[in-house]
């Protein structure tokens, strides 16, 4: 756990006798939310040692790690300190110090995916304009930096506008829609206005959002896992909520989801899993809407449902092992994300039912992220939890979203024989909630 260990880094010993069955490498693990918790899961199967850095001292993957450090991700000097006592730097964020790893990179150390793949996908315009040179199909998209810009963006697009900042977007915070000319200012002033960086993205019709996870080798192999579709709470607030895999969809759309995908991860550089979140069109079309070069929430079943998980993947991609099986072993899953609430005890509560309910529904595993905020929501007033609050302060502005509605508290993954049975089952521990019903 946080204890201040010096392990040092193995993978160069000169005795070629191996002392491990599968790898004594430490995957050095920049970010410790839930991925970062669910990859050492992952590796805890196979004595596999990760290595975490996250600012957070009770961060979702400190309880399990071989060695938390407690620091930034983002700070040149704490990632320099941290990839000397690792044989292998990955990450489960993309907003890490791209800068720094790409020194890194030069000094021969051993980042997987590339930095250069970090420093793309960071930030979401560069995203774009490369994968676009790459001719990768996505939605029509701008930078705007001043209002002239932003109105002119309007008119080639045309409304409903979607205004993205450039930067540091996960779970749709980062994201704002514009129905009209009307609503251009607050759109941008919803996300700090131009000098944050903004681009508009055209808006993407789609009748569904898919997701792959793709898996990419250090011989730059590929694998891809089956198709998902992805159900995003509310349009507006843009969060995943319902992943379910298989996606219903003919095998000539589910061939070019995958094709796009694979197009896609084969335009950067280094190993690992990538996520490629996907809009299919009315008419069949495919766009891309992002990549993520990591575990993904639109992966979480594949611990279930797939011989091999998103995250056993990763580690054996950064590794150097052989890629696993990606295909289910069940005929079929579903992913429900447990949202917390910000508002007082409510949401907690419900969960908390939920999860009740989910123990007792065949085929259903439940995730707990045991995040640290949620002392925030289980605070009586009493001077105990007061004190645990002000300790806990200074972190939580690190992770400010932490405060924010709709957090990403757990998840519930239901395997069954067919999506009918595994959607009756979700719904019976959703059922004294009508709202949340997929
Ligand atoms: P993530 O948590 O996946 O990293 P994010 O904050 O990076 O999310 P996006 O993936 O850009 O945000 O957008 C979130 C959601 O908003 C999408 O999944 C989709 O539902 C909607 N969305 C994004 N771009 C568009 C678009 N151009 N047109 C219509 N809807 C969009
Ligand atoms: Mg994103
Ligand atoms: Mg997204």
């Amino acid at each position: 756990t946080c204890c201040a260990s010096t392990e040092t880094d193995v993978s160069h010993r000169k005795d070629s006798t191996p002392d491990h069955g599968v790898s004594e490498k430490i995957v050095g693990v920049l970010g410790g939310g839930q991925l970062g918790r669910m990859l050492c899961q992952a590796a805890s199967e196979m004595a596999i040692k990760v290595n975490i850095l996250d600012p957070l001292k009770n961060c979702p993957a400190s309880s399990i790690c071989h060695h938390h450090m407690v620091g930034s991700y983002d700070d040149s000097t704490t990632v320099e300190e941290f990839a000397k006592r690792c044989g292998i730097l990955t990450v489960e964020i993309e907003h890490v110090d791209a800068d720094t790893l790409e020194k890194l990179e030069k000094q021969g150390v051993d980042c997987q995916p590339k930095a250069s793949t970090i420093r793309i996908i960071q930030d979401k315009f560069l995203q774009k304009v490369h994968f676009s040179r790459h001719g990768i199909p996505l939605p029509k998209f701008i930078q705007i930096d001043d209002e002239e810009s932003a109105i002119r963006a309007g008119h080639q697009f045309g409304y409903p506008l979607m205004v993205k900042s450039r930067r540091l977007a996960y779970d749709g915070r980062g994201n704002a829609v514009a129905k009209s000319e009307k609503e251009l200012t607050s759109a941008i002033n919803a996300l700090g206005g131009y000098g944050h960086g903004l681009y508009a993205e055209q808006w993407a019709p789609f009748v569904k959002e898919l997701a792959v996870i793709v898996a990419r080798a250090r011989d730059d192999s590929i694998l891809c896992y089956p198709v998902v579709e992805t159900v995003h709470r509310q349009v507006m607030e843009n969060i995943c909520h319902i992943v379910k895999a298989p996606a219903n969809e003919s095998w000539k759309v589910m061939k070019l989801a995958t094709d796009v995908a694979s197009r896609a991860v084969a335009s950067l550089e280094g190993a690992g899993v990538f996520a490629v979140e996907l809009f299919l069109t009315e008419d069949g079309e495919i766009l891309l809407n992002e990549v993520a070069p990591r575990p993904h929430n639109s992966g979480h079943h594949t611990i279930e449902a797939c011989y091999t998980s998103q995250y056993e993947q990763h580690l054996r991609a950064v590794i150097g092992l052989p890629l696993g099986d990606p295909s289910m072993k069940a005929p079929a899953a579903m992913m429900y994300n447990i949202l917390g609430e910000d508002e007082g005890e409510a949401g907690f509560v419900l969960a908390n039912q939920i999860i009740r309910r989910a123990l007792c529904t065949p085929g259903a595993s439940i995730h707990w992220y045991d995040k640290p905020g949620r002392f925030f929501k289980q605070c009586n007033g009493s001077a105990e939890c007061l004190n645990i609050i002000s300790q806990l302060l200074k972190h939580i502005i690190l992770a400010s979203a932490d405060m924010r509605k709709q957090r990403k508290m757990g998840h519930i993954t239901v395997v069954g024989p067919s999506m009918g049975i595994v959607e009756t089952r979700v719904k019976s521990f959703l059922k004294e909630n009508a709202d949340e019903s997929p």
